[in-house]
Order: structure tokens, then C-alpha cells, then sequence
């Protein structure tokens, strides 16, 4: 696979329809262990990023993930904005100089993504934060080195799922302590979302 200026567009605009047609239930997700905005912030956030994309020509990848970038940290807020946006931010840098954006140059561009979230975060993976979906789908495309949509989308959906049985101890979530489990985690419904617009651009 090649990931060109095109596909990244298309990646960002499915990620943007799914946030929107989600937006009711990611902020759902975040009233039990949250402050009830996630939907609201990410829906706000990816809509401008859609806006923007289109309204410039964009001549490589690493500049459209970097427009993103600033897009989803200026606009998305709360603790979710400055992390989804280092994960743009990071791949923009992992995909800088690069003519072509090959499988092994995607994936390495996502385990930057993933390690920017981490540090940004302090967090590591089981503290029901989007660390863990990010951790096992990197993880998984790291060991095949190759993508399979099927793969990604089924990775991330049990990783999502996963969250659900775990203790918050990052974010607002956090403060909940045990009454956090039984939940799923709002971001990392979120970032389900973004594997699975990235599967489906991936099959195209
Ligand atoms: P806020 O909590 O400020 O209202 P959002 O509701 O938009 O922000 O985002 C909450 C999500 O952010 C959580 O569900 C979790 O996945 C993620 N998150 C929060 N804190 C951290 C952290 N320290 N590291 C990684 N992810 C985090
Ligand atoms: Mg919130
Ligand atoms: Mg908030």
C-alpha cells in the first residue's frame, strides 16, 4: 500500500463521519466517568479538520497530518485534544522527507503517534485511556508488517471492548477509581473509530 495525500483525506473525512454519527454515544460514554463533552469536543474538532483539508492543496502526507494536527489542538480541548493532536503531530514527523509512505513507513509512523500519546499522557497501556487500542493495534501491525484492514478493525474493536473491565487510573476517569469499571472508555471509543476509518480506506 501507498499512502498518499488522498487516502489521508479520505482517512480524515471517515473519521470525521464517524465521530459525528457518534457523537451522542461517545459523550454518553464520558457522563458515568467523565464531564459528558467527549462527542462534543471530538465532533467540533474533526469537522474544522475536514474544513481545513479541503480548503488548501496539501503536496505531501506529512503535511496534511500536520495541519491536523494543530487543528485537532487548537479546536478538540479538553485532556483529548492535545493527545490526538501529538499523534497527528508525530506522524507528520515520521512521514517528513518521504516520497512514498509504505507499509513499514505507516506503521513506524503510528508507533511515533502512539509513543507521542504515551509521553504526553504519562500513560501507559491498562489505564482505560486510548493507550490501550493505540498499544495493541501498533502491536499487532508491527509483528504482521504488512496491513490487513481486517486485522486493525478487529484489533481495535476488542481492544475497546477490553476497556471496559479495566480501573481507570488516567484522566477524569481516575477520579471514579473502581466505579470507572464496567465502563468502556470514551477515547478509546474514539480511537476505534479512527482504526476503523483507517481499515476502510485501507480496503478501498
Ligand atoms: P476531558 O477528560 O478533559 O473532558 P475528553 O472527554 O475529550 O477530555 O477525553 C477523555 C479521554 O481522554 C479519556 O476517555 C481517555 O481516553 C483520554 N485520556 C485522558 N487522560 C489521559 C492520559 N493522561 N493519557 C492518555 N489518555 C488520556
Ligand atoms: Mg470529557
Ligand atoms: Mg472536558
Amino acid at each position: 500500500m501507498s499512502f498518499t495525500v488522498e487516502k489521508a483525506i479520505k482517512w480524515l473525512e471517515k473519521i470525521n463521519e464517524k465521530i459525528q454519527e457518534n457523537k451522542q454515544y461517545l459523550t454518553k460514554l464520558d457522563q458515568p466517568i467523565g464531564d459528558g463533552d467527549h462527542g462534543i469536543n471530538m465532533a467540533r474538532g474533526f469537522q474544522e479538520v475536514v474544513t481545513i483539508v479541503n480548503e488548501k492543496e496539501y503536496d505531501t502526507v506529512s503535511d496534511v497530518m500536520k495541519a491536523t494536527a494543530m487543528t485537532v489542538m487548537s479546536k478538540v480541548g479538553g485532556a483529548s485534544g492535545p493527545l490526538y493532536g501529538t499523534a497527528f503531530l508525530k506522524m507528520s514527523l515520521a512521514f517528513k522527507e518521504k516520497e512514498v509512505i509504505d507499509d513499514a513507513t505507516f506503521i513506524h509512523g503510528l508507533e511515533e503517534a502512539l509513543n507521542g500519546i504515551k509521553q504526553r499522557g504519562r500513560a501507559i497501556h491498562g489505564e482505560k485511556t486510548l493507550v490501550d487500542v493505540w498499544e495493541p493495534v501498533v502491536n499487532k501491525l508491527k509483528q504482521e508488517n504488512n496491513f490487513q484492514a481486517d486485522l486493525i478493525l478487529n484489533t481495535a474493536k476488542a481492544a475497546m471492548e477490553k476497556t471496559k473491565e479495566t480501573m481507570a487510573t488516567k484522566g477524569r476517569a481516575a477520579y471514579f477509581k473502581e466505579n470507572s469499571i464496567g465502563h468502556i472508555d470514551p477515547g478509546s471509543a474514539s480511537s476505534f473509530y479512527l482504526f476503523e476509518a483507517l481499515a476502510e480506506v485501507l480496503e478501498e
